[in-house]
């Protein structure tokens, strides 16, 4: 059985495993069609990489269902970035043994970035012996195989890729877009940076740029399909472009996007204080398209930790940037992420997060408490602050922000605001969108409207949501 599987392995084509699996799952369908239930924990990178997913499974023949129960294969994408992130998953992957109790023939699957991790995969083989395919973020366009070696033998498959598996990066997977009037476009792959902290560029690889020609078609190709809003992905924008050849950076990639005609703004995340250029303010500044919205993390405000951090930036240069972004760009709205409680952090050092936090004044933060991730440089630094005072400065950091939101959200009642409208909430019974900046907005408006931007005059901030009245 398994040479004979091996010989096929080596023989077979992409369509021929799709036709396969196609195949053997039609029969093995507990319904009229197989059905998938997959879950993706985490980033919009790994949103994206959900929906490459997702287009494969419906190439061979999947229709997708969110009740486990009904479900053929089940299929999680997981995330590594924090502790926490990984404990959910453990716990609902385990949860998985009963469902298969019950359905025995069905198919359990784990990928994404928690997989590349050695002592992870090692663990899932272990401890978790009913998943019967594990495999990682660098081989994603092998699904088919993948499914097919899973089904044909019903050996455990493992698989996980290496950064030489995709130098060149598999274009033309099939996507299945979650959104209709919101689209993700992964520009590169990958990061070369290594914040000691993040686990990142060990389970994503090196840095790896798309083609220009290929984002501008994906890009054109959605706003013909009446996409509006659509945000570019990648660990690091800034560096897009670096290794390809003619030489191209991001903001000559934006300019040339912003020249698709139509009806549509377009975000990027994330950038990289390190290399943001002024070439990247300019471009935001003149163009057409692009949102007046920057997320642009910088993690700590005290020097100090940020090189500790290995971020490449200091403050100073951190907050020169901001203001020549704002000088460029008045009205733009700015994010961030932040980690308290890094490693050796003392609560001084954290008043400059505080207070960078306070001079910059930013819409909304991302705020994280540090968790130690398997070989990093920081998970073997000493860190002898406890969690419970972690947790107080966390709460420090969010009550000054809530202010900083609210006053932000009260200085733009009796303006008139670009809103996407998005969807009606059950609760008010409103329409809610967000605007250019990303905040929130909430209207009285049919269902109509949804997916089309509407003008908004804002009446009444409520902490960070405004309300408004269309005009
Ligand atoms: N490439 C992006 C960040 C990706 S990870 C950038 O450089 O900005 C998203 C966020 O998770 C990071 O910005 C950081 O704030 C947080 N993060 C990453 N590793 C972490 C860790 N070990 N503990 C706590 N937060 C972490
Ligand atoms: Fe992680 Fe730093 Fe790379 Fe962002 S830039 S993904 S924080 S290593």
């Amino acid at each position: 059985m398994a040479v004979k599987l091996d010989q096929k392995v080596r023989e077979y084509t992409r369509e021929r495993y799709i036709e396969e699996v196609a195949q053997t799952m039609s029969i093995r369908a507990k319904g009229a069609v197989p059905m998938a239930c997959v879950r993706t924990y985490g980033c919009q990178q790994n949103v994206a990489d959900g929906e490459k997913i997702k287009g494969q499974l419906e190439q061979m023949g999947f229709s997708f269902t969110e009740n486990e129960e009904d479900a053929d294969l089940i299929l999680f994408n997981t995330c590594a970035v924090r502790e926490h992130a990984e404990d959910r998953v453990f716990g609902n992957v385990g949860a998985l043994k009963n469902v298969k109790r019950r359905n025995p023939s069905l198919i359990i699957a784990v990928c994404g970035c928690m997989m590349e991790q050695e002592h992870v995969a090692e663990r899932m083989k272990k401890s978790f012996p009913f998943v019967n395919l594990v495999f990682g973020t660098h081989v994603i366009h092998k699904l088919p195989e993948l499914l097919f070696r899973t089904i044909t033998d019903g050996r455990r498959v493992f698989e996980r890729g290496d950064d030489s598996e995709d130098k060149n990066i598999i274009e033309g997977l099939p996507i299945r877009r979650d959104g209709i009037f919101k689209a993700w476009v992964t520009v590169m792959y990958g990061c070369n940076n290594f914040c000691s902290f993040c686990v990142v560029p060990y389970v994503r690889g090196r840095e790896r740029s798309r083609r220009p020609e290929a984002i501008i078609d994906e890009v054109r190709s959605l706003v013909e399909a009446g996409y509006r809003d659509i945000t570019l992905l990648g660990q690091n924008v800034n560096s897009y472009g670096k290794e390809l050849t003619p030489s191209i950076n991001f903001a000559q990639l934006l300019r040339e996007l912003d020249e698709i005609p139509g009806d549509y703004q377009i975000r990027f995340m994330t950038s990289h204080p390190k290399d943001a250029t002024r070439e990247l303010f300019d471009v935001i500044g003149e163009s057409e398209h692009i949102c007046h919205h920057l997320h642009l993390p910088f993690q700590s405000g005290n020097n100090r930790v940020l090189k500790e951090m290995n971020r490449g930036y200091t403050r100073e240069k951190y907050l020169d940037m901001i203001a020549y972004a704002k000088k460029k760009i008045p009205d733009l709205s700015l994010t961030s992420d932040i980690i308290v409680g890094f490693p050796g952090e003392t609560y001084e050092e954290f008043l400059d997060t505080i207070s960078l936090v306070k001079e910059v004044g930013f819409t909304s933060l991302f705020t994280f408490i540090y968790s130690p991730r398997v070989g990093t440089r920081a998970a073997k630094m000493p860190d002898p602050i406890p969690d419970e005072e972690k947790s107080r400065w966390f709460q420090e950091l969010l009550a000054v922000q809530e202010e900083i939101a609210a006053a932000r959200c009260a200085s733009m009642v009796g303006s008139v605001q670009r809103v996407l409208a998005e969807e009606r909430n059950p609760k008010t019974g409103l329409m809610v969108g967000r605007n250019g900046g990303n905040v929130i907005v909430e209207f009285d408006g049919g269902d109509e409207l949804v997916g089309n931007f509407c003008p908004v005059k804002i009446t009444k901030a409520r902490h960070w949501i405004l309300n408004g009245e269309l005009v």
